[in-house]
């Protein structure tokens, strides 16, 4: 296929998040992580104690992320942080990452993401969250800031799979994950889901079947994760005692899965990550040594091109 005939009008064989963002807002666009001293439900006691097995926020959370200053120090410190690093970059959007930052009063929602909204420069929200944590109240809300900026509400699924979601314990299921993703849409807000690839329990053939029923879904934006250990987690514990149950992906191997899921992937969603990386100090299994992400990418569209391929090839609704 000629590049200019990929139905999101740029040259990557993907429908990539940078040119999005460049189509929205005329320009490169930076997040910035604003760790808003959140809790989640399955930490702080309301459906459990020990969280997701998986689950260690520190080894995601970037190190300028500090919860104890206010949320406009926070915002401007991140801003100043990534203006020496990336000097074309003038609209930034709050990236609210780590916990589950719809998991509050809306009015302490209010508070924190318009002092967020009101730094020079910010033109919109990221907020994650889990598929439980959000409510009509709170998406009316958010309807209402959509129409002035960018709002995305990016929900961790992890799995399609309940048996799966289950033994990672994350305390909901498919079907809730399935309500909220279709309320937020109705909602006129974008939506954004993340997946991770490899869990306990889940076979080749299993993450593979279950493109089918993610597009589907009513997603704006996408990302997906290789399942990595990570220390001080108790999926670190389990790993130590039972290896074999987990079939880690090697990096060509991820690299083979992601891009014949790409292919069979709804065009129209927007892929943010194909993979993620955790600092090697963080982790506690095998890795992939310092690859960063644009190589990740680079190595994606590379297998995309051998195969003459592009994300929704084989897609068939
Ligand atoms: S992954 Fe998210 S939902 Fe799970 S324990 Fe961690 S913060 Fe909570």
């Amino acid at each position: 296929m000629e590049n200019s005939n990929f139905p999101w009008g740029h040259h990557r064989r993907y429908n990539a998040y940078a040119q999005y963002f460049k189509k929205i807002f005329g320009q490169r666009v930076q997040k910035i992580s604003v760790d808003a001293g959140f809790t989640c439900p399955n930490r702080d006691g309301k459906l459990a104690h020990g969280g997701c097995t998986y689950c260690n926020n520190n080894a995601f959370n970037p190190s300028y992320c500090n919860p104890s200053k206010p949320i406009d120090q926070k915002v401007i410190e991140g801003i100043e942080f990534h203006k020496v690093r990336y000097r074309r970059a003038n609209n930034y959007l709050v990236y609210f990452q780590p916990y589950s930052n719809t998991y509050a009063p809306l009015e302490q929602l209010k508070n924190l993401y318009e002092s967020a909204l009101a730094q020079p420069g910010v033109v919109g929200l990221v907020i994650g969250t889990r598929p439980d944590c959000i409510d009509d109240d709170k998406l009316k809300y958010l309807q209402y800031l959509s129409k002035k900026y960018y709002i995305i509400i990016e929900y961790g699924i992890e799995s399609i799979y309940d048996s799966t979601l289950n033994r990672i314990n994350r305390w909901h299921t498919y079907d809730q994950s399935i309500k909220a993703i279709m309320k937020t849409a109705e909602y006129g807000i974008n939506t954004g889901a993340h997946f991770i690839f490899g869990l306990p329990g889940e076979s080749r053939t299993m993450m593979m079947d279950s493109v089918n029923e993610i597009s589907k879904l009513p997603l704006t934006t996408i990302k997906f994760h290789q399942l990595q250990i990570v220390e001080e987690t108790t999926m670190a514990m389990d790993y130590k005692a039972n290896p074999n149950d987990y079939e880690l992906f090697s990096f060509e191997d991820y690299i083979n899965f992601i891009v014949s899921f790409a292919e069979r992937l709804n065009p129209d969603f927007i892929i943010e990550r194909f993979a993620g990386e955790v600092p090697p100090r963080y982790l506690a299994g095998p890795g992939w040594g310092l690859i960063r992400n644009d190589q990740i990418n680079i190595a994606i569209e590379k297998e995309l091109e051998r195969r003459d391929s592009w994300q929704g090839k084989y897609f068939s609704t």
